[in-house]
């Protein structure tokens, strides 16, 4: 796993696009088509954190998390890791 980010897909805010945008824009080539023709993280290692697919995914379904904050979110809440 790669400790630094992780990316949510809300495939129910999917539709998919018809330009599948995340995967066209994608930097990393993180995205591949599902066999539903929606996307689907194949390579999380090669995420650079750019936050193109959040920023450009017209149905708001991509979230992209920085680890740190996630693992802060949880320090927050008490919860040990
Ligand atoms: S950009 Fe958004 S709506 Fe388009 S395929 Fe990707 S997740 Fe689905
Ligand atoms: S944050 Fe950038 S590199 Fe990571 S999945 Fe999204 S578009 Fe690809």
């Amino acid at each position: 796993m790669n400790r630094k980010v992780t990316v949510i897909l809300n495939y129910e805010k999917c539709l998919p696009c018809n330009e599948l945008i995340c995967i066209d824009i994608c930097p990393g080539g993180v995205f591949k088509m599902g066999i539903d023709g929606k996307p689907q993280v194949q390579d999380i290692f090669s995420c650079t954190e750019c936050g193109a697919c959040e920023r450009m995914c017209p149905e708001n379904a991509i979230k992209v998390i920085k680890n740190d904050d996630l693992e802060n979110d949880f320090k927050f809440l008490g919860v040990e890791s």
